[in-house]
């Protein structure tokens, strides 16, 4: 079996193919990362040819190609600039194990960008170079993060305690994404199970099921929503001394527009004398802060630059359907797909009875599984109407022409939500027949 890529998802389908009873010797990983710092520029020429009969497994990331500013004269700049994708040490000093910036001591640096990268990247930032400029389009609506040191027995007896407990608050975690009342026990207790408007990205079970009710469900994710925002509006005046950048640093949008951000000092990093604002910028470094292309864009053999031509000539980028739940862990959801894979493999295996064998699923199943990412996909409709960002395709979602709208709704995430989801295809898997799946021998 060949896994392509490295990442969490790669690694969960190595461990679930291993629990479903193939060999760890039979099991190749390969991931250009591990002899590059910069994946990005190696993989774009990557040939992969493959001679025997295998498996092959895809999980190549999700967000994997950078962004760049569409900045005009961009090009003309002399300076030195990179992407945080890929950092260059070489200009700003340290090294993935050392932490120092000396190199940008007399340096005045500007970051593009002020999303999960940034706000990571910002106090760094600070601590080092003579001067930063931040540039911002919208401002990054920034919770405290409240890290909190986890005690050793309590985990041992509280949360280790049963085979199943992360399963358990993963659900927990999931069910706090929601209109109505949240469980009353919050076994994870972070701030993303206090953002209950994320329902707007995550799906709802009870969300509309029609376009005529897209815009009153809307108005009710916002009112649920306001006083997180107006929280964290209010936690910008708290901490950031001058009024008028404090205005900058506001967000004016609903929780579920953009990934939810947690950072204990980027807020009053804005008050350091060595951080700026002017009309016009001298710089030595660039920082493009400025994220990847939207998930969406691309099917997973898109994402890593290559065709996947399946039997008959059908290829996966106009195929793959790119249904499935989402929470706030993507992680979670992807060793929920390597379960799932892991399944109709085993499964397939027994039927082929150590026959070579090839899997897919029926074009009927195909379609019938669209149809219902699409009768679910009201709830996600949301998002079109948002602020600028990769969730919407930087708004041209809204600007699609009808005829594509519905290869959109087609295309969206599970509309009623991950526990809905895992529901789904949890139910599939107990009742063993391989419904949909055709494995020829
Ligand atoms: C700034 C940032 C913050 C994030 N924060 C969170 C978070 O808090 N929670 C969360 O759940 N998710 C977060 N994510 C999303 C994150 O990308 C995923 O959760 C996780 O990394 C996805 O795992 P993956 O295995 O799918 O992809 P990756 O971890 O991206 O791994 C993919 C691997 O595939 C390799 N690869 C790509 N193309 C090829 C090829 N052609 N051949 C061989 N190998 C290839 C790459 O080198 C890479 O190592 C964040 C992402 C970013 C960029």
């Amino acid at each position: 079996m060949l896994i392509v890529g490295a990442g969490w998802g790669g690694i969960q389908y190595a461990v679930r193919m291993i629990q479903a009873g193939i060999p760890a010797q039979k099991i190749q990983i390969i991931d250009p990362a591990a002899t590059s710092i910069c994946p990005f520029s190696e993989q774009r020429d990557m040939y992969l040819g493959i001679d025997i009969p295998a498996v092959r497994r895809f999980s190549t990331g999700v967000l994997n190609r950078p962004k760049l500013p569409g900045v005009p004269g961009i090009l003309d700049y002399r300076g030195e600039m990179f992407h945080t994708s890929c950092w260059a040490y070489d200009i700003t000093g340290g090294s993935p194990k050392d932490p120092s910036l000396d190199k940008l001591n007399n340096k005045t640096v500007a970051i593009i960008g002020t999303r999960a990268s940034s706000v990571q990247v910002v106090p760094q930032l600070t601590r080092w170079c003579k001067h930063l400029y931040v540039i911002q389009q919208t401002p990054a609506a920034v919770d405290i993060r409240d890290q909190r040191g986890t005690d050793e027995r309590w985990f041992k007896e509280e949360v280790d305690r049963c085979e199943g407990w992360q399963r358990e608050r993963m659900k927990n975690f999931n069910e706090h994404f929601t209109l109505g009342d949240p469980p009353s026990l919050n076994l994870v207790d972070d701030q993303w199970t206090r953002a209950p408007s994320l329902v707007g990205i995550a799906g709802n079970s009870n969300g509309p099921k029609l376009p005529s009710e897209i815009v009153a469900y809307t108005s009710k994710l916002i009112k649920i929503d306001t006083p997180r925002q107006n929280r964290i509006r209010a936690q910008v005046d708290k901490q950031v001394k001058g009024p008028v950048t404090a205005e900058k640093l506001k967000p004016w949008y609903p929780s579920f527009c953009k990934r939810p951000l947690f950072h204990d000092d980027y807020l009053a990093t804005f008050n350091k004398d060595n951080v700026v604002g002017n009309e016009e910028y001298k710089a030595d470094i660039i920082i493009c802060a400025t994220g990847y292309r939207s998930p969406s864009t691309e099917t997973h053999a898109g994402k890593a630059n290559l065709a996947m031509i399946g039997k008959n000539g059908v290829s996966m980028s106009t195929e793959w359907p790119r249904q499935s739940g989402l929470g706030g862990n993507y992680a979670f959801t992807l060793g929920e797909y390597a379960k799932h894979a892991a399944y109709i493999l085993s499964e397939a295996k027994r039927q082929a009875n150590g026959k070579p064998f090839a899997v897919a699923p029926t074009a009927e199943a195909a379609e019938n599984w669209a149809q219902l990412v699409l009768m679910n996909s009201a709830a996600m409709a949301v998002i079109v109407g948002c602020t600028l960002g990769y969730y919407n395709l930087e708004g041209e979602l809204a600007l699609l022409p009808v005829e594509y709208q519905a290869i959109a709704a087609w295309s969206t995430l599970w509309g009623t939500g991950m526990e809905d989801w895992l529901d789904v295809i949890e139910k599939w898997r107990a009742v063993g027949r391989m419904d949909g799946i055709e494995v020829r021998i």
